[in-house]
């Protein structure tokens, strides 16, 4: 018998294995169907490294291991909680803002059970679930009227097809941006059943360029935060209460999609000045339209103010239903614009934590991580992310890890639990305390020290090889 055939006849059967106690731990704990399709999976790819000749465990506590490893890989759901080292506050991939701890609290609250989503507890009959976050952001803004919708993509799409459908929108050229993900202002617009007409060059729009573009074909007059990029040099933009007033005079709406919505004046942290939402208010727009997960640092919403007829139109829309949001997001919500309400946003509210953190305090633990993990601490930037404040950073102090190869000692900590998301530079690789909560340190650190005594033996034999090659 040919040695392949033999080792192919000792693997052990599903019942032998079965009948292990580990494996009668792992049916406890899973089950015994999980734990049959997995030994069985294991078995198959025994046989085919056996059959090509290849090293492999086949003794029983072996495969049942790596049946366990493959079980506990399938229970691990795909949306996991990550570390971001990467120094991006609002980070897109990564899920934005992190929610304040009251705003989690109310959203556990409203999940657990029942609540008063569509009931007046005063008269105990229907109440409107549009109610709840439209008196806290009238109240923090002035704004006439507010409705909340799945998020600001979302409130354009809703705005464009209640207020313009089959007429004109004006728009800078220096506007129609793509705001990442493939979403195109022009694309919307067609979706909703808005023609477009861009005026201006790419780099300078006028007032008049509007004025001689009006008709009684136009509805509305949009104007674009630009995102995620930043014109310098030779740029003109009319001012928006200039706009505003222009489309006043001429009977209709002026609509701003703000993009970030920021409530706090960026400025007084060293960053670019954000044009706030209350600025556009100001500027006598109808509409104003901003995602709750940006520079909010709430949940993922599109928060629409103005004035009460056009959001009246708006609520009032078909669309408006199927855009709406659910209680958790209003329950985080309004937890959230508590936060700005009692004057503690900048104490309460990650994002904020984030970005008005003291420079000595970031200082401060990146010196405890370089300590604990043998890096080094150097200066950097962290960006604001999130198609928030193009073009503007934040000074930081950073862990910079050194590495004969650091795209694997990347990898090797995106692979950890929870998985630690960095970023290279220079060749090395780079860890920014800033958008790291206190509460995620210890296991930071954790797997920093482990990445690194795994990576050790590999990392000098590449260096001892690259050594002898000179
Ligand atoms: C981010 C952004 C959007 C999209 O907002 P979402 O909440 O992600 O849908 C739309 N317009 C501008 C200007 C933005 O910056």
């Amino acid at each position: 018998m040919n040695p392949e055939r033999a080792r192919l006849r000792h693997l052990p059967a599903i019942g032998a294995l079965l009948s292990d106690d580990a494996a009668q731990e792992l049916i406890q704990q899973h089950s015994r169907d999980l734990l049959v399709t997995a030994l069985r999976a294991e078995l198959a790819a025994a046989r085919q490294a056996i059959l090509a000749s290849h090293d492999i465990d086949t003794v029983p506590t072996a495969i049942i291991q790596r049946a366990a490893a493959a079980l506990f890989r399938q229970q691990q759901p795909s949306l996991r909680p990550v570390i971001n080292a990467t120094g991006v506050i609002i980070h897109t991939n990564l899920g934005r803002a992190p929610l304040s701890v009251a705003a989690i609290a109310a959203m556990r609250a409203a999940a657990i059970g029942y609540s008063t989503l569509e009931f007046d507890l005063q008269s105990g009959g229907r109440g409107s679930r549009l109610a709840h976050a439209a008196a806290a952001l009238r109240d923090l803004t002035g704004a006439e009227a507010a409705l909340v919708v799945n998020n600001n993509a979302a409130a354009l799409v809703l705005i464009l097809s209640a207020l313009a459908r089959d007429k004109e929108v004006i728009i800078s050229r220096g506007q129609l941006v793509e705001i990442g993900g493939g979403f195109r202002i022009p694309a919307i617009m067609q979706q909703s059943g808005a023609r477009l007409v861009e005026v201006g060059a790419t780099n300078r729009t006028s007032l008049d360029d509007f004025a001689d573009a009006l008709s009684d074909r136009t509805a509305m007059l949009l104007r674009a935060h630009s995102s995620n990029f930043k014109q310098i040099g030779f740029v003109q933009q009319p001012a928006l209460s200039d706009l505003a007033s222009l489309a006043q005079e001429r009977g209709m709406l002026m609509v701003d999609d703000l993009g970030s919505g920021a409530l706090i004046n960026t400025a007084q942290f060293g960053l670019d000045y954000e044009p706030t939402v209350q600025d556009s208010l100001a500027a006598g727009v109808d509409l104003v339209c901003f995602s709750g997960d940006k520079l909010l640092g709430g949940p993922q919403a599109g928060i629409i103010l103005g004035r009460d007829e056009a959001v009246g139109q708006l609520q009032a829309h078909p669309l408006a239903r199927a855009l709406r949001v659910d209680k958790l997001t209003y329950a985080a919500l309004l937890a959230t614009l508590q936060h700005y309400r009692r004057g503690e946003a900048l104490a309460r509210i990650p994002i904020w934590q984030m970005i008005s953190r003291p420079l000595a305090d970031i200082a401060e633990t990146a010196h405890r991580w370089a300590k604990a993990s043998g890096g080094s601490v150097i200066k950097g930037e962290s960006t604001a992310g999130g198609g928030s404040l193009p073009g503007a950073t934040l000074p930081t102090w950073l862990l910079a890890l050194g590495s004969a190869d650091p795209e694997a000692l990347k990898a090797a900590l995106r692979r950890a639990d929870p998985p630690v998301i960095a970023r290279i530079a220079g060749g090395q690789v780079l860890l920014d305390p800033r958008t790291v909560l206190a509460e995620q340190e210890r296991d930071l650190l954790q797997t920093l020290q482990r990445a690194r005594a795994d990576l050790a033996p590999r990392a000098d034999s590449l260096s001892a090889r690259s050594d002898s090659q000179l």
